[in-house]
Formats: structure tokens, C-alpha cells, sequence
């Protein structure tokens, strides 16, 4: 059973990623490296999965960011362009430019990403669970007073 003290350091740790971070989600576990996200990925700019080669081709003119540079389209789905990334190294399932790897990267899987509709990869070491649990936040809206109509 959580003692005390450990129930105030966990409401302590909520609070924090809640208000301070504003996070709504806590990342569980570690990187296997198993480099799947390296490889058959999709891409979003602007928050919308990249579809076409010609817009790929006007977003690496425009946005000059690294991560846009070192990948290459693979194939193409129905959620959109997949791509790999030339960095990577298949064999060794290591990334070539590990320490200047993008931010993108080295921030992998952040839950902006997870929470514009990515899924993690299948065997990944990390996942995601919710701050609130959904009762807490049922809770909490159930407490809120229900605004009456008014009449014409
Ligand atoms: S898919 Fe997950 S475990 Fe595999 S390399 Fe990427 S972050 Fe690490
Ligand atoms: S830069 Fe490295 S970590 Fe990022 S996708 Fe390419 S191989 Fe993976």
C-alpha cells in the first residue's frame, strides 16, 4: 500500500507534469534499440502526414532542416509517403550520426507526436500512460455546475 509520504510525492509529480510541464501524459520505459522508428516511417510537416513526393520536394526547398534532408521516400500507403532514413544503419540497426541526430530524434517518442495521432512501433520500450486517469477527470467534470438555459 503507498505510504503517506509517497501519495503526497506522486500528487507532488502530477501536479508538476500537469501545470508546470503541461503534459498529459507520463512516458514509461526505455529505447531497445531496435531502430524501427529509424525505418517504414511517416513524416508530418505542420502537422498533417506528408502524401506526395512534390510535396515533400517543396517542403525540403522551404524548410531546410536537417531531418528533411537525410531521408528518402520508400513507399506510399494509404495514411500517406513513407520514408527511411539515410542515417540509418541497417545492418548494425544503429544510427550513423547518433550524436547530432535531430532533436526529432533524440526526443523520440515525445508525447507532441503521440498525441497528433502516432502510434509507437510494435516492440517498442516505451509507452504512454495518462497523468489523470479517466475517472479523476470524470470526476472532476461531474463536479462542475450544469449551466441551466435560459428561457426566450
Ligand atoms: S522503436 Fe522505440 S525501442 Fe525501437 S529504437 Fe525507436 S524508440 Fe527505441
Ligand atoms: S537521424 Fe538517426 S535517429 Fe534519426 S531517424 Fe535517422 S537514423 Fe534514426
Amino acid at each position: 500500500m503507498m505510504s503517506s509520504m509517497n501519495k503526497f510525492l506522486s500528487f507532488l509529480k502530477k501536479q508538476f507534469h500537469l501545470k508546470i510541464l503541461k503534459k498529459r501524459y507520463y512516458r514509461f520505459g526505455k529505447c531497445l534499440q531496435c531502430g524501427c522508428c529509424c525505418e517504414n516511417i511517416y513524416v508530418r510537416h505542420k502537422n498533417e502526414i506528408i502524401q506526395t513526393e512534390e510535396e515533400f520536394e517543396e517542403i525540403k526547398k522551404i524548410d531546410k532542416y536537417s531531418f528533411y534532408q537525410h531521408i528518402d521516400i520508400i513507399g506510399k500507403d494509404e495514411f500517406g509517403l513513407i520514408f527511411t532514413c539515410q542515417r540509418f544503419d541497417k545492418e548494425k540497426r544503429l544510427c550513423k550520426a547518433h550524436k547530432k541526430r535531430p532533436t526529432i530524434c533524440s526526443n523520440y517518442p515525445s508525447e507532441e507526436i503521440f498525441m497528433m495521432g502516432a502510434c509507437l512501433k510494435e516492440g517498442c520500450g516505451y509507452r504512454f500512460e495518462p497523468i489523470e486517469k479517466f475517472d479523476e477527470v470524470f470526476k472532476k467534470i461531474s463536479k462542475k455546475p450544469v449551466k441551466k438555459f435560459e428561457q426566450l
